[in-house]
């Protein structure tokens, strides 16, 4: 079962750069909030990989062998995950949380460049909840980003040739009828008319039956929503209410690399001296 681990096929480099980099593991900026510090996320560690091992032993009473394998192996990997060999995963809290923080820091750079060279325009922050894009325990493995951000990048296309940058994100939603999944994505752009964007993606995107807003646009007056952008599941929230579906959740997220979850558009992705680069193409 070894086999499961994915193998970071893609923006190699730029992945590598950020699990080889301390600084992104460590307290330094940017400042992710007090729930967010090293040893919060060590400590969140330790409760991660006791609650995926519970997983693994109710599968092996179901007599779930594939599946126990598979929690069995994600712990091993979690449990393993030391400063001088850094597993990578995104179901990994340290490793995920080295992600956000290397994403926001060069989301930032690229968005202070381009104000500072288009200083009439607002930057704001763009919520996109679409029509569909849910999933229901068991069907977790279905998540495919990299083909959602295809979709999304597409569905875009109306709001022309413009620097785009963000992030998918997993929301569990807890409704009458019914626990899930959402996928959904958080965007950051500069525009002088943010209305005028507001009614274009409307117009793209189809509201789904439960959402009162699946389109939100907010001029945002710093950079202090970045975090939020990249954090791609809350997870001290799903540990105080969602334990149950969590660990196989976290089977999902090791299936995904990190980096297809970033959102960009006109910029290109690479990685310099530890850090990522977002510069335009
Ligand atoms: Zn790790």
């Amino acid at each position: 079962m070894k086999d499961r681990a994915p193998s970071f096929t893609r923006h190699v480099l730029a992945h590598g750069a950020v699990v080889a980099n301390k600084f992104w593991y460590g307290d330094g900026s940017p400042f992710l909030g007090p729930s967010f510090t090293a040893k919060k996320t060590a400590d969140r560690q330790d409760e991660i990989i006791a609650l995926i091992l519970k997983a693994a032993k109710k599968a092996e009473k179901t007599e779930d062998k594939q599946l126990a394998n598979a929690f069995h192996d994600l712990a091993d990997k979690l449990y393993n995950c030391h400063p001088h060999h850094r597993c990578g995963s995104l179901a990994c809290p340290e490793c995920a949380r080295a992600f956000q923080k290397a994403k926001t820091a060069a989301q930032e750079t690229v968005i202070s460049k381009l104000q500072k060279s288009r200083p009439k325009k607002q930057l704001v922050f763009v919520t996109i909840v679409p029509k569909g894009k849910t999933f229901s325990p068991g069907k977790f493995s279905r998540i495919d980003i990299i083909k959602a951000n295809r979709w999304l990048k597409d569905t875009l296309k109306p709001l022309g040739k413009r620097i785009i940058v963000g992030s998918a994100d997993l929301g569990w939603e807890s409704r009458r009828g019914g626990s899930y999944i959402q996928l959904h994505w958080h965007l950051a752009l500069c525009t002088n008319n943010p209305d005028r964007i507001e009614k274009k993606l409307k117009a793209s995107f189809k509201r789904g039956m439960k959402y009162e807003r699946h389109i939100d646009v907010k001029v945002a007056r710093d950079y202090g929503f970045l975090p939020y952008v990249n954090k791609v599941i809350k997870l001290p929230d799903l540990l105080r209410r969602n334990r149950t579906y969590l660990p196989e959740l976290l089977l999902a997220l090791d299936q995904t690399e990190p980096l297809d979850l970033l959102v960009f558009t006109q910029l290109r992705l690479s990685a310099q001296e530890g850090r990522l680069l977002l510069r335009p193409i």
